[in-house]
């Protein structure tokens, strides 16, 4: 069996604009600022398909997805992730696990960790986990001005 593995990160800064809704890991999170960004700005579901592209040797979300094409202006993220594992399967990998890392001081996750991985899972077609780290002030994670997400992907030749 042929095992790759695959790094992904991301991060995406708070908006002012309070129209905008915090979306990570698929997951609405109510009265929290969201993010800035050209689709919905899931940080999360961004770095698991970067850790899935690059584990397939696919190159990564920019290449697949341009934010200069208005097709993806908006875009529901988790659909995203949804057609990167489809890709991964199509250039003949199957996924095994994702694991991901999320940095913010905000909000707190613990309460939709279950509900995220639940979303995470069912767009990649493999366990998907979250964990939640404080950047504990340090930085510009710290001073609360984004959100960034680390992520592994295990890849298997199918
Ligand atoms: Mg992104």
């Amino acid at each position: 069996m042929k095992v790759r593995v695959g790094q992904g990160f991301d991060v995406h800064a708070f908006s002012t604009d309070a129209d905008r809704v915090l979306v990570l890991g698929g997951v609405v999170f109510d009265g929290e600022p969201g993010l800035i960004g050209h689709s919905d700005a899931d940080v999360v579901a961004h770095a698991c398909a970067d850790a899935l592209l690059g584990a397939a040797g696919l190159g990564d979300i920019g290449q697949h997805f341009p934010d200069t094409d208005p097709r993806w202006s908006g875009a529901d993220s988790i659909g995203l992730l949804t057609e990167v594992a489809q890709r991964v399967r199509g250039a003949g990998f199957e996924p095994g696990n994702v694991d991901c890392a999320v940095v913010c001081e905000r909000p707190k996750l613990a309460p939709q960790r279950e509900a995220m991985q639940l979303r995470l899972s069912e767009a990649v077609g493999a366990p998907v986990t979250v964990k939640g780290n404080r950047a504990e002030g340090l930085g510009a994670i710290g001073r609360v001005e984004g959100i960034a997400c680390f992520a592994v992907a295990v890849v298997s030749a199918s």
